[in-house]
């Protein structure tokens, strides 16, 4: 069988790092040609053909997994040979992933909003990193297989990349969502190279999500003196159209459906200025539009109910003269009165302030006390609905102190 040719590849950029991508997803209802594994025998499917998360599609976290290095054929490397090991040829047992990651090279095989066979818990769910919260490593994360068999620094290090990237792309944190193998399959000692240094492991990752979200934040607030209509996490019509990979792309990935979406970052200097995610009316993340787009594709959002809503929502005045000190797994709101995240910053749409609470997921930044416009800040994580406490995809904005109180 000839090596894989990908479909398409996209590039990771954080800092210095770059990485490509090289998208070859198995195609959906695709059969096996042979008998793979008990459970794939001959013209079985080949992948679950199942969203993540109960059909929401959106990854809970990630498993990070460890397999032997292999010698490839000449012209190759080891992440294509797994890949292509896997689909089309059916030589992998049934194990199914996300990404292979080898030295420099990533190969993905399955969507992110799609479940894989690698946990071995099959559709179980077991206690979660969160308290009160299950997860399930096949039903509710991504699938990351590092092909190494002692450590090797490239390898770890394009995976901490992807895996940072990852986790920011999906609103995770690098605290809480990311899982090893054995945690869901106890009998299975896997990362069998990295567990035994999962700290150093997890730091290096925490050190690139950390550059990630620190260089998206510069960008919005380079940003914020040229566009006055919109700014990250502005809740927005889309209204159909082109979506680029990145904002300086000169061909379009593909097009998208009209719907509400959020804006993740901007760059006004750049042909595609906007990248949107979709929203579902709570905020939360939804398949849909996801890249670059064009200002024109684009629309605000009329908020006729904000006004109403925070009304009802005004409690009782609280005197407000100490300056509290948060500390990380806090649960607070947002005042009902802010207007920027912090003086300079972008505005906070009203939902945010209206709709939950927040977990604070941080409160310093690579150990000193993050100043905004003057203002020390926290980093608001998780949402958290105000009655039942159950938690949703973080937020990921640093806001003043000033600006939240605690809740229960
Ligand atoms: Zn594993």
């Amino acid at each position: 069988m000839a090596f894989l040719t990908p479909d398409s590849v996209y590039t990771i950029k954080i800092g210095e790092e770059t990485r490509t991508v090289n998208v070859k997803i198995i195609p959906d209802g695709a059969t096996a040609e042979k008998n793979i594994a008990s459970y794939i025998q001959k013209g079985d499917l080949v992948k679950p053909n199942r969203k993540l998360s109960d059909g929401s599609g959106i990854p809970r976290g990630i498993t990070v997994h460890n397999t032997n290095d292999i010698v490839a054929a000449t012209g190759t490397n080891p992440a294509e040979q797994y890949a292509r090991a896997t689909y089309p040829n059916g030589n992998m047992n049934g194990v199914v992933v996300h990404y292979w990651v080898w030295e420099n090279e990533i190969w993905q095989q399955l969507s992110d909003n799609e479940q894989g066979w690698h946990a071995a818990d099959g559709k179980s769910r077991t206690e979660s990193h969160i308290a009160g919260k299950e997860i399930g490593g096949n039903v509710d994360t991504i699938a990351v297989e590092i092909i190494q068999s002692e450590r090797n620094e490239k390898t770890e290090k394009t995976a901490a990349i992807l895996i940072a990237y990852l986790l920011d792309k999906h609103g995770l944190s690098p605290e809480t969502d990311i899982y090893t193998h054995n945690y869901f399959y106890s009998n299975k000692y896997c990362p069998s190279v990295l567990l035994p240094v999962w700290n150093t492991f997890s730091n290096e990752i925490k050190s690139f999500y950390n550059a990630l979200t620190s260089l998206q934040e510069n960008v919005s607030a380079d940003d914020k003196e040229t566009n006055k209509e919109f700014s990250v996490g502005d809740i927005v019509n889309f209204n159909g159209g082109n979506v680029y990979v990145s904002s300086t792309a000169t061909s379009a990935a593909g097009n998208s459906k009209a719907c509400t979406a959020k804006i993740t970052l901007t760059a006004f200097s750049a042909a595609h200025p906007l990248h949107l995610r979709a929203v579902n009316e709570n905020g939360d993340f939804v398949s849909g539009v996801y890249g670059w787009v064009d200002v024109s594709t684009v629309t605000p959002k009329e908020t006729t109910s904000s006004t109403s809503k925070e009304e009802e929502n005004v409690e009782e005045k609280i005197p407000e003269t100490e300056q509290k000190t948060f500390a990380a797994g806090e649960i607070v709101s947002v005042k009902s009165d802010s207007v920027e995240y912090y003086p300079g910053g972008v505005k906070i749409p009203s939902w945010v302030k209206t709709d939950y609470f927040y977990e604070i997921s941080q409160v310093t930044y690579r150990g000193q006390k993050m100043i905004k416009g003057g203002k020390e800040c926290v980093l608001l994580g998780r949402k958290v609905d105000k009655n039942t406490g159950e938690k949703y995809s973080s937020i990921n904005s640093w806001i003043s102190t000033e600006l939240i109180k605690a809740e229960k």
